[in-house]
């Protein structure tokens, strides 16, 4: 099983032609709301392949927050989630582009009032996990909290460390595997251009592994590269066409941790990901189109 150390957040998601431009209102006709939230997606995404799964987090004292509680239990997660009165429930607002893909802009809420007595306190309670997962959108205390009780109990440690905040150091020789998308490795990593190629990719992530040991870079359409102590890898996305990218990185989180909590190699691990994260691009939100074991691993996958 796998425990996720992470957010919730009810997302409001607008298509739109373009983003506005300062000062401007753009008017849509309607919005879709849906379950987001990086922790809560990748445990999802988890579940959805049949792993039992273990959600460490806090919500509101709000309706939002007790629905999406509800949600995560039915889907059959152990739920040790705090009420934090006169917080929020997150919120997060996504502008999805014609082709797919989105900026989002999160407000927090309760997710910023996680701590590391929290989160100490719920993993010593829940039954060790095969594998603990964790991202940046709780603090990063609580961050540090999970990857040191993830080091003190010998359990596999994944981090992916989404949004880039400014914690590197902070991460040193706490995770297993540390992912980023291409943004983030450039924050990483200190840089502003991001390179050329692919082999320009493979360069970074090797320099990223002075955080963790094992580095993946997810690159969109493009796929993702990963270097670790046996050598690197370049994994090809598959060929869809995108609708809606929300939930593309979460999905992949999700699979590969899911395909790692069982014992899968790191090389066809990485394979279920892609195909996790492109099928999770053919429908609009993060959760909803999340694919199912079958679809993932195994014969009918391939
Ligand atoms: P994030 O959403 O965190 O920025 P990415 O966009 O890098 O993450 O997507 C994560 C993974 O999902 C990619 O490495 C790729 O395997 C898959 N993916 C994302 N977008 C597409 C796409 N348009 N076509 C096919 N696969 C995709």
């Amino acid at each position: 099983n796998v425990t996720v150390v992470g957010s919730l957040n009810t997302d409001f998601t607008v298509r739109v032609e373009r983003l506005p431009r300062p000062g401007e209102t753009l008017c849509v006709p309607d919005a879709v709301m849906s379950f987001g939230g990086k922790g809560a997606n990748q445990a999802v995404q988890l579940a959805r392949l049949g792993l039992p799964v273990t959600f460490v987090g806090a919500v509101g004292a709000d309706d939002r927050g007790r629905e999406y509680v509800d949600r995560l239990k039915l889907l059959g997660m152990e739920m040790h989630v705090a009420r934090i009165d006169g917080a929020a429930t997150g919120l997060g607002f996504v502008h999805c582009m014609p082709d797919g893909t989105v900026s989002s802009t999160v407000i927090a809420g309760a997710n910023a009032r996680v701590t590391a007595a929290m989160i100490d306190e719920a993993l010593t309670e829940a039954p060790r996990p095969a594998l603990i997962l964790t991202q940046n959108e709780v603090p990063t205390d609580a961050v540090v909290a999970a990857g040191r009780w993830a080091r003190r109990h010998q359990v596999l440690a994944v981090i992916n460390a989404a949004p880039h905040v400014s914690n590197g150091d902070e991460l040193l020789g706490l995770f297993d595997y540390f992912i980023v998308n291409e943004e983030e490795a450039l924050g990483y990593a200190g840089r502003n251009r991001a390179p050329q190629d692919v082999a320009g990719w493979l360069g970074l992530a090797e320099g990223l592994r002075r955080i963790a040991p094992n580095v993946v870079i997810t690159l969109g359409a493009q796929g993702a590269v990963y270097a670790g102590p046996g050598g690197v890898l370049v994994v090809p996305a598959r060929r869809v066409d995108a609708v809606d990218t929300t939930g593309a990185g979460d999905s992949f989180v999700g699979a590969l941790c899911g395909a790692l909590a069982t014992d899968e190699t790191i090389e066809h691990a990485l394979e279920c990901a892609a195909r996790a994260g492109a099928m999770t691009t053919l429908g609009v939100g993060a959760q909803e189109s999340m694919p199912e074991a079958g679809q993932v691993f195994g014969a009918a996958a391939a």
